[in-house]
């Protein structure tokens, strides 16, 4: 699933692609995948000029000039690819199209069909349940210690809480607790000041460097020119079990830990 840095990636050439654009028409061809309803989603969407793309948590969001945005959550398999005016097929599996004035299209392609694409009225407060930005001013070094301060989850599976913290999945929590060498099962309340700041350090730069790398592509995940991201190769314990840990040589493991694979390094994170 597309993570924190995909998404950016994603947005980032969404905007290139398709800021100043106006939508001629919109087209569904799964009506589950949309809200409102199909009709409606389509009506409000015509003649509308995107504004901007960008991201907010694991969402890309569409910014139109109405006010409105178009917020998509790629889930599993979504990907959003922009043709070109005069491109003949539609992308694979694409369950929503929006047609631009100037030829040009962008496909909401989904082989598992998971992904959603809601049309949001300018006052609808859709992102009020989506935590912190990590990579904003206000996720703080202390902000992040409050947030951890009492809490009895293991700290792995406090990273993935997106009500928390936004945009960080399986493989940004594994590679940042490896960073910052601490143990995924330990209770998140009980990390000591001195890991809090490890571990505050850390989740910003592997986000901020897989994002110079445009993402990790380890499943279908490709950016919005179909391209895939470069960050797979740079991993230093996610989906590298049987491998020897870069910083200490021993074998990287894979446990399961609140119902998701965790790889780690049982040496080096205590
Ligand atoms: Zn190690």
């Amino acid at each position: 699933m597309p993570e924190l840095p995909e998404v950016e990636t994603i947005a980032r050439g969404l905007d290139r692609a398709i800021a100043g654009k106006t939508v001629e028409s919109a087209t569904v061809r799964l009506p589950k995948v949309v809200l409102p309803e199909p009709r409606r989603f389509s009506r409000r969407l015509a003649g509308d000029r995107v504004d901007r793309a960008g991201r907010r948590g694991k969402f890309v969001v569409i910014s139109l000039a109405s006010g409105r945005s178009l917020v998509v959550h790629l889930r599993m398999t979504g990907r959003l690819i922009v043709q070109p005016a005069g491109a003949t097929n539609l992308e694979p599996y694409t369950n929503v199209v929006l047609n631009f004035r100037d030829g040009a299209r962008l496909c909401f392609a989904d082989v598992r069909q998971f992904g959603r694409m809601r049309l949001v009225e300018p006052e609808d407060p859709w992102a009020a349940e989506v935590g912190l930005e990590p990579l904003s001013d206000d996720f703080s070094f202390e902000r992040f210690s409050g947030l951890l301060s009492g809490r009895t989850t293991p700290i792995k599976a406090f990273l993935l809480d997106q009500r928390r913290i936004a945009g960080i999945g399986n493989i940004y929590a594994c590679e940042a607790l490896w960073e910052a060498r601490i143990r995924p099962g330990l209770p998140a309340g009980s990390l000591s000041p001195q890991r809090r700041r490890r571990l505050h350090e850390a989740i910003r730069s592997v986000l901020v460097r897989a994002i110079e790398h445009r993402g990790t592509s380890v499943d279908d995940y490709v950016d919005a020119e179909g391209l895939r991201g470069g960050f797979q190769n740079k991993l230093s314990v996610y989906g590298r079990d049987g491998h020897a840990c870069p910083r200490c040589g021993k074998t990287v493991v894979r446990t399961v830990l609140a119902q998701r694979g965790t790889w780690w390094c049982r040496t080096c994170q205590r």
